[in-house]
């Protein structure tokens, strides 16, 4: 069978899935808690509570005030101690609550049971509401609010979902195990979101290089109308949206525009998931499976915890810090960024702690470009990554914002393929950022 794909370059790093055998083990509730205001992409909420408080798990302690924003919920039951400036996984300080854990008492509107709940009785307008009431963000790592995603704009319509099971990081296996072991709940997570877009048809996107999960969806399909399991050749990185669409739907996103344009929504496997548990089980996001791994651990494995567990007690599940171990990295070695503490908490757009080895995390040592165009052939957006990068050396952002480094996913494709070892996805962050700014100054 020849399997879909994108078209425009890709790369074929080495997949270390070394976690993926490791059935989802839930872990002890930790001593306490930080659980940043501002776990997704848009405005804090806004604390409800104070130092001194008791809440109970699954209890609304901030409300996402503004369109773009999204509630966080206490993800134990105890005594908040602080409400302060935490240190986060992405190395900045931001507002949190922290809370000493007193034991697992949940409020009593969430069902708890074991039971499986196939029917979806809400309406369209109760789910997208009970989805914003969750907390429920991408969970693929983007952190978009979901409510404001489900949300077609005016003159868009929408014609089919596209659930990502791609997962084509190296190494995370969260979503592998998620598909496996819990396919029920997100083929009905799947129908809910179809529901909430008036859609009739699903595609779930599989690399083929999960053959287990691509045969358990398949089969379970039967029973779901209008849900197709799409497998798709391995290439990365085909989990990034636009790529996922044009492999599954032949469509092209047009620059700086958004997947809705080609009549379509991409939610990730982890999110569906958390959308069956927050509309079936009235569940709040308040955990999620994050996946340890690395070569010289221990014990890599898929680990179910609270938001807000602080990363070293991850590390400690899956046996410890290794001796060798270079760098830490939130996310996949792609597209992840290194931690600088393991005190940073678990976050709702956390999927993967890869632990890098003195012989994987070196960088390679940075020599002239030698215009090889190795990056150009490599970047999926059609960007040309060396002179891009160049530009934000010479800090000429209007350039910069020409040769559309707006439409960078920083995927990594560039920098992973150069042969002078040149830091082009760093630079293109920073280009990134600045060109951001200017666009914002421009608005005011
Ligand atoms: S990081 Fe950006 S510039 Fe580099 S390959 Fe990916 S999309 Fe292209
Ligand atoms: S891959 Fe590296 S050396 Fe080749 S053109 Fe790009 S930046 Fe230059």
């Amino acid at each position: 069978m020849l399997l879909k794909t994108f078209t425009l370059g890709g790369v074929h790093p080495e997949e270390n899935k070394v976690s993926s055998a490791s059935p989802i083990r839930r872990i002890p509730l930790p001593k306490s808690v930080v659980v940043p205001l501002a776990q997704h992409i848009g405005a804090p909420a806004e604390a409800l509570v104070a130092k001194g408080d008791k809440v109970k798990t699954g209890q609304l302690i901030a409300r996402g005030q503004s369109f773009i924003s999204a509630n966080v919920h206490a993800p134990v039951s105890g005594t908040v101690t602080k409400i302060d400036d935490f240190t986060d996984s992405s190395g900045y300080r931001k507002r949190s609550v922290q809370i000493e854990t007193q034991g697992d008492e949940w409020i009593e509107e969430v069902d708890l049971s074991e039971t499986f709940h196939g029917e979806i009785t809400l309406s369209r307008e109760e789910i997208i509401a009970r989805i914003r009431e969750s907390g429920i963000v991408g969970m693929g790592g983007a952190t978009f609010p979901t409510h404001v995603k489900m949300m077609v704009p005016d003159g868009k319509k929408a014609e089919c979902l596209i659930i990502n099971g791609v997962e084509c990081e190296p190494y995370l296996t969260s979503d592998h195990r998620l598909m496996l072991e819990h396919g029920d709940e997100l083929m009905t997570g799947t129908r809910i979101l179809m529901k909430a877009l008036g859609v009739e048809k699903a595609f779930i996107g599989i690399e083929n290089n999960k053959s287990d999960a691509i045969n358990r969806l398949t089969e379970l399909s039967k029973k779901y109308q209008g849900i197709t399991v799409t497998p798709l050749k391995v290439k990365y990185p085909q989990g990034g949206e636009k790529q996922l669409i044009k492999a599954i739907l032949g469509r092209e996103v047009p620059s700086g525009k958004l997947p809705i344009e080609t009549g379509c929504v991409v939610q990730n496997v982890g999110t569906a998931v958390a959308v069956y548990e927050a509309v079936q089980k009235n569940k709040p996001l308040v955990e999620r499976v994050v996946t340890v791994t690395g070569k010289s651990l221990k014990n890599p494995c898929n680990l179910l915890v609270r938001i807000g567990t602080p990363v070293s007690v991850l590390l400690e599940e899956a046996g410890g810090v290794p001796a060798d171990t270079r760098k830490i990295i939130n996310g996949g070695p792609m597209m992840g960024k290194a931690l600088n503490s393991l005190e940073v908490p678990v976050v709702k757009g956390m999927s993967g702690i890869v632990v890098m080895p003195e012989t994987e995390a070196g960088r390679k040592k940075v020599n002239n470009c030698i215009r090889c165009a190795r990056c150009t052939f490599a970047c999926p957006m059609g960007l040309a990554p060396y002179l891009i990068a160049q530009m934000a050396e010479a800090s000429m952002e209007e350039r910069a914002e020409t040769e559309r480094v707006m439409d960078c996913i920083e995927c990594g494709s560039c920098a992973y393929t150069c042969p002078s070892g040149r830091p082009l996805l760093d630079n293109i962050r920073v280009a990134k950022s600045k060109v951001g700014q200017l666009i914002r100054s421009r608005a005011k």
